[in-house]
């Protein structure tokens, strides 16, 4: 064990999970590669759970943050704050949703806090609904939307869930549906939900592809299916796109737009990679829905200009690479190509994905029993050939995630493919 490890242990929650028999400590990073403190180096398929979403050590984004700091580093609460405003923008006019107003914090989980305040508030209810096998965060409330039981430690949340299905079709009654069917039964589903319930709930909060949940996406649709629902009870949708925001998911900017026949959601979290590895978080939504509450919430740290700095500098970056674009395009043809690869793997069941999103779920070979051993050892296989990339799912951690920073070359895209094929070969 190495003497950072046994001081980690020492200090720090048994729960603060770390990957690897021996974890890694990185020292630093360029591109899609990171390098560790023994020198070896590591081409990256996870960054750092998408928060690296353009790439390791964009020069553009360290110059802004340098000049920034250079500045002032300061709260953005009580002053105005120019890179603040800039941002918010920027992605109010992104956001699709119209005369939007844009809440910076500094994380997923309190976007989602904040979205669940403004929705609770506006609609004066505590009930919400949420998909099984959702991840929306740690804090007291998020935990209490969360349906992955792995990521959820607590029950005694103080809001109602309801858990509706949509989020994974792999496994039980809903699995052998056409998309067309699956829509109908998630909906009816829901229909039958807010009939039964003494109503009235706030939201409903989804994950357009379940990221902590194995990368699994509902088929297009299923949003706007649930939206004419919803509607119907004045209920709110909120998109967790802490993951799938930014154009990861290849074919559209943001998860949402796969389910826009009805228009834009009624708000929009985000978070992860914007900063590119700075802490960013925030929620969008109409003005109607943003000015509810009668009394102050500031976030002190929130929208502070040197993450602001970062946001703008990376966001620029991307749209002007399309690296949208790029993901469609590198992402199908890795998906294509690791398809032929577990095509000779009995225990991979599924290669899934959009964009630069991609699943491989493993299971004990010739049966249905998700297999989170076979991920672990694929995991460290992988990290001895070179190759970082990240497990989660919804039985079990058995599902490999795939999502390198969007700027991904075709030739990393074969390398990385080349070492996975043989860590799963290896099974
Ligand atoms: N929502 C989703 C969909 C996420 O994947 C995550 C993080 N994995 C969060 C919310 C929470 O974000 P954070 O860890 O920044 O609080």
């Amino acid at each position: 064990m190495s003497e950072l490890y046994e001081r980690h242990r020492a200090v720090l929650p048994q729960w603060l999970a770390l990957y690897y028999r021996e974890p890694l400590e990185l020292t630093h990073g360029e591109g899609r590669h990171v390098w560790a403190a023994d020198g070896t180096k590591y081409l990256d398929f996870f960054g750092g759970i998408l928060t690296t979403m353009t790439a390791h050590a964009l020069p553009e984004v360290t110059k802004a943050v340098a000049e920034q700091a250079g500045r002032i580093i300061h709260s953005s609460t009580l002053y105005l704050d120019r890179p603040m405003v800039e941002l918010a923008e920027r992605i109010a006019a992104l956001s699709g949703i119209p005369d939007a107003r844009v809440f910076f914090t500094t994380s997923g989980t309190e976007a989602n806090d904040a979205a669940l305040l403004l929705a609770t508030a506006y609609r004066r209810s505590n009930q919400i609904l949420a998909l099984r096998n959702s991840y929306h965060g740690r804090s007291f409330s998020a935990v209490g939307i969360t349906g992955n039981r792995g990521w959820s430690p607590t029950s005694l949340s103080p809001l109602q869930t309801l858990y509706v299905h949509g989020g994974v079709r792999t496994r039980g009654p809903y699995a052998e549906l056409s998309d067309a069917a699956f829509i109908d039964a998630c909906t009816a589903d829901l229909e039958d939900l807010l009939g039964q319930t003494r109503g009235g709930a706030a939201a409903l909060i989804a994950e357009p592809v379940q990221g902590v949940g194995g990368f699994t996406s509902p088929p297009d649709g299923l949003f706007a299916a649930f939206r004419e629902v919803l509607k119907r009870h004045g209920i709110l949708w909120i998109s967790d796109e802490v993951q799938t925001g930014w154009g990861r998911t290849g074919d559209h900017f943001w998860g949402w737009q796969a389910h826009d026949r009805n228009g834009p959601p009624d708000l929009i979290t985000f978070a992860k990679g914007i900063g590119n590895g700075m802490s960013i978080g925030g929620v969008v939504a109409r003005a109607e829905i943003m000015n509810c509450l009668d009394a102050n919430s500031i976030s002190t740290f929130g929208g502070s200009p040197v993450t602001m700095a970062a946001g703008l500098a990376n966001l620029t970056y991307l749209l002007e690479r399309d690296l949208q674009g790029n993901a469609r395009r590198v992402g199908g043809l890795l998906i294509e190509r690791l398809r032929a690869a577990a095509a000779r793997v009995p225990a991979v069941r599924e290669v899934r994905g959009r964009g630069l999103m991609i699943g491989i779920e493993l299971v004990r070979p010739g049966t249905d029993e998700a297999d989170p051993d076979a991920a672990t050892a694929v995991l460290e296989a992988a990290r001895a050939g070179g190759l970082l990339i990240g497990k989660g799912g919804a039985y079990n951690t058995s599902v490999l995630r795939i999502a390198p920073p969007l700027s991904l070359t075709v030739a990393e895209a074969e390398q990385g493919a080349v070492i996975l094929e043989d860590a799963l070969r290896a099974l």
